[in-house]
């Protein structure tokens, strides 16, 4: 019997500490209480069944509660929840670790864990550092970013990332990158880290970048062609290239990984959210034999660092559902039909004034409303008046953004898109009067 719903907000709002949240708007605004999920929807103790535009932060590629991974998980857990894995090993981790290596773009042969996208950013730095360290280059400590990056929100994280908002207040703590600027355009930025590359590439540990598209500074996509010069000039400055497709893996953008729209391999791949379908926290960092190979000599030149559920066998279990879910399922031929709808249902809505920059890639689609200064409250307000309608938006400032599960049912997506143009049209109206 679940708890009386007043009770769960009154918990929620007298001691949970909510992320990205203003404390007085906690304090305002009473929390829906989700009571369970199904495919793109959450359902609410009130009867609601929202639209989640959000995918649950991004994560969510295959539906609430898939029967296969909720069996999945059920079945690991009456074999072994956790266990310690130095010197043992379990069926679980050993064999996603080979299953992941064969769908990754090529390479890609050893396999680190970790429990969440950041720490597994963190991860990939450090081993390019130490690498660096122990195999004759120690002056390789400098990485280079994009402006604009977001890659957690740890502190290692944090430091390769240029999200200013997010980050700003944590400047102290933080280390020094080189930073491309993306304001004159992303061929711009590309263009200084090849002559950063070129010019000062023997200090570069690794080029820390999303590729394809830069997510949390705005659903912000880039051409793929730019990743085969970067991967070029890195190979010529023999440094690495440290892919953090978090969010782009699994399908989100077309392809199993984005990298694959340039044919370009990376060093060091970083893979979580979709990775688990959502259902679990888990990452994993992916890197080559030569990186591996480094780690020999004895046991000063291991790698130190290890998170307490490294490899713990219900994420690798569930991540290797999800693997064959993809397989069984046609997944990315699903994604493929999921985009087709996305990209119509925004190239309809950018006939709304005010709507611009309407786009989409693979399974994302999104948008900008208004232009700044008043028009800055059009997103939260538009999250307002969709949410009445059924469809919960996270707007990133002025972005609005649908990045549903890639195996939405196209009536599904389509009812969404009529009460988000709906919505559109109310606040357009209001809008108007307002001023
Ligand atoms: C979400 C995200 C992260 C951080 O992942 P967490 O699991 O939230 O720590 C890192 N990089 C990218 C590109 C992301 O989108």
């Amino acid at each position: 019997m679940p708890a009386d719903p007043a009770r769960i907000v009154a918990a929620d709002r007298r001691h949970v500490f909510r992320p990205f949240t203003p404390t007085e708007e906690h304090e305002a605004e009473p929390p829906d209480v989700i009571v369970g999920g199904e495919g793109p929807y959450v359902l609410l103790a009130d009867g609601r069944r929202l639209f989640d535009a959000s995918g649950a932060w991004w994560c969510n590629h295959l539906g609430f509660q898939h029967p296969r991974l909720v069996a999945a998980l059920r079945d690991q857990a009456a074999i072994l929840t956790h266990a310690a894995m130095a010197s043992m090993t379990h069926e679980q981790a050993a064999l996603l670790a080979e299953e992941l290596v064969a769908v990754a773009p090529g390479g890609l042969t050893r396999v680190f864990y970790g429990d969440n996208g950041s720490t597994a950013v963190e991860i990939a730095a450090k081993l390019a550092l130490q690498y660096w360290q122990q195999n004759g280059r120690p002056n390789r400590r400098r990485f280079l970013t994009l402006g604009g990056g977001y890659h957690g929100d740890t502190v290692g994280a944090m430091s390769l990332g240029g999200v200013d908002a997010f980050h700003r207040v944590f400047d102290p703590l933080l280390f020094e990158v080189g930073r491309a600027d993306t304001s004159a355009g992303h061929d711009a930025a590309f263009a200084w880290l090849e002559r950063e590359l070129a010019t000062r590439g023997e200090d570069v540990a690794a080029v820390v970048i999303e590729p394809v598209v830069q997510g949390a500074s705005g659903m912000v996509f880039y051409d793929p062609s730019l990743l085969a010069g970067l991967r070029a000039a890195a190979d010529r400055a023999d440094t690495f290239l440290l892919f953090d497709e978090v969010f782009t893996g699994y399908g989100r953008t077309g392809p199993m990984f984005a990298s694959e729209h340039a044919g370009v391999q990376p060093d060091l791949l970083c893979t979580a959210k979709g990775l688990t379908g959502g259902v679990l926290p888990f990452s994993a960092v992916l890197t080559t034999d030569r990186i591996h190979a480094g780690f020999g000599g004895g046991r000063a030149r291991a790698f130190l660092h290890g998170h307490t559920f490294f490899g713990n066998p219900l994420g690798a279990r569930v991540a290797r559902e999800v693997l064959a879910v993809y397989r069984d399922e046609d997944v990315l031929g699903q994604g493929r039909r999921t985009a087709a709808v996305l990209a119509k249902g925004v190239a309809h809505l950018a006939r709304h004034p005010f709507v611009r920059s309407a786009r989409s890639l693979g399974c994302i689609a999104a948008f900008e409303l208004g232009d700044g200064g008043y028009l800055g409250t059009f997103g939260w307000r538009l999250r307002g008046a969709a949410l009445e309608r059924g469809v919960a938006l996270r707007p990133l400032g002025n972005t609005i953004y649908l990045v549903p599960p890639l195996v939405t049912a196209p009536s599904a997506l389509e009812q969404a898109f009529d009460r988000l143009d709906d919505a559109l049209v109310s606040i357009f109206a209001n809008g108007r009067n307002d001023t």
